[in-house]
């Protein structure tokens, strides 16, 4: 028989748990087709495992080659029954754990817990013992358990949503515009339930808008504090030209060593602030985080300076490189932007979704306020605000607008729209 593998190299052994929401409600006859059916596919692809049903979510333990664990997982997230289907692991393992080619389906709201556990026991290969400390297992019995349900979330409809944009709220600032070495962009970070606009963030552009990498490439190092610092005049140059931006803030970016390499910059930014029509209260400054802050003592005392004169300070790309618990630990801003690498797929994604709520969780203990960076879909926002986030940022509301405010894609409730 053709294989795909050359002979002696097996392919890797690979397990997948995910838990999944039925969309409709299951009789006993559904259930009885669903196993035998669920078995006759996986016995012929080499699949085993366990799936679990608890009258409204399913769990399923599926192990098998990685590209046929991938293949069945794909008709799973593709099949009219499930819906919310969110991967809770996916790993590797030196043998099979279980016997059954196919499932064998557990239905947990009919059958007391004890009966369950020596159930997933029988379940096993022969001489197969899952330690306490396997993950899979872990997950398989906090389902059974129903404790999943502590720390996990199903997100909210997003088919309940639509997303709607007023053209004539576009706002482009009078030319001319002033410097010949880099002008911003403006994005909108939105409050949706308050259907606001609760910022408005600076992005740098080049001269013929190219990325804010590009301006400083041509740079030195030396230059590049400097440079960062003095730049965003043209920020508050930027806001001052169109007339205000109401009741929104404005959010800069600034590199740490921007607040420790340049002699006085607390008072130069303070300077700019105000020369331009705004006052220190209206503007976030956000930390970027690309590079490790030396000299902590010193930014910590450019860190109070602003605070002092109400210039409120936000963590940037929290989770991505140097912006992490380490940061957070040694300073607690007003608002802490998580990264859009943790928010992307978020609805589908466990280990994403379990970060998240431990994120929400630390910042409401702390008093801090989260924003959700760059959300492009609505299953990600929906899930996001089902979680309790407020604040987001990315191309599902509003792209960055080069000098001027962007019309946002505000979310509508699609029965508002009939
Ligand atoms: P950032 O501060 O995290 O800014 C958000 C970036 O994500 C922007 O890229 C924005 O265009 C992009 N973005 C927003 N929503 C989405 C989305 O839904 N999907 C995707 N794929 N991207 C989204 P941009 O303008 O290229 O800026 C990149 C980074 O450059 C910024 O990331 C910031 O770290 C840095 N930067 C921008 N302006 C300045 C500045 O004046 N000074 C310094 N030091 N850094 C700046
Ligand atoms: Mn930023
Ligand atoms: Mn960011």
């Amino acid at each position: 028989m053709f294989s795909l593998f050359p002979e002696g190299v097996s392919p890797m052994l690979s397990n997948l748990v995910y838990r999944s929401r039925a969309r409709v409600d299951l009789t006993h006859d559904d259930l009885v087709h669903i196993e035998r059916s669920a078995r006759e596919r996986n016995e012929d692809l080499g699949v085993t495992g366990v799936l679990l049903f608890d009258g409204s979510y399913f769990c399923q333990f599926l192990e098998g080659p990685e590209a046929v664990v991938r293949d069945v997982y794909a008709l799973v997230r593709n099949s009219r029954l499930h819906h919310r289907v969110v991967t809770l692991l996916e790993d590797y393992a030196p043998r099979r754990r279980f016997a059954d080619w196919g499932m064998r389906l557990l239905n947990i709201r009919a059958s007391p817990q004890e009966q369950i556990v020596s159930a997933l026991h029988g379940a096993l290969k022969p001489g197969v013992d899952l330690p306490c400390d396997d993950r899979a297992f872990r997950l398989i019995r906090a389902f059974a358990a129903g404790r999943w349900r502590d720390h996990a979330m199903d997100g909210d409809d997003p088919a309940r949503w639509t997303f709607r944009a007023d053209p004539a709220s576009v706002i482009h600032a009078p030319l001319p515009l002033a410097s010949d070495t880099c002008q911003f962009a403006l994005q909108p970070i939105v409050d949706t339930t308050a259907g606001r606009i609760s910022s408005l963030e600076a992005l740098m552009r080049g001269p013929t808008g190219g990325s804010p990498q590009s301006c400083f490439e041509a740079l030195s190092p030396e230059q590049y504090h400097l440079f960062d610092l003095e730049a965003k005049c043209h920020a508050f140059e930027l806001v001052e030209r169109m007339g205000g931006i109401g009741k929104s803030k404005l959010s800069i970016n600034l590199l740490p060593m921007s607040l420790v390499r340049v002699p006085d910059a607390v008072d130069y930014l303070l300077d700019q602030i105000a020369r331009h029509g705004l006052t220190p209260e209206r503007v976030i400054l956000e930390i970027t985080e690309e590079e490790a802050i030396s000299h902590f003592d010193l930014f910590q005392t450019a860190l109070k300076q602003l605070r002092a004169h109400g210039v409120s300070l936000a963590i940037d790309d929290f989770g991505a490189g140097f912006a992490g618990l380490s940061l957070l630990s040694r300073f607690q801003p007003d608002k802490l932007k998580i990264d859009r690498q943790i928010v992307q797929g978020i609805h589908a994604d466990g280990p994403r979704q379990a970060i998240v709520r431990a994120i929400i969780s630390c910042c409401s203990a702390l008093g801090i306020t989260i924003v959700a960076e760059g959300v492009e879909t609505p299953e990600e926002w929906s899930w996001l605000q089902a979680a309790g986030i407020d604040l987001f940022q990315g191309f599902l509301f509003a792209r960055p607008m080069l000098n001027g405010i962007p019309a946002v894609n505000w979310p509508v409730p699609v029965a508002e729209t009939r």
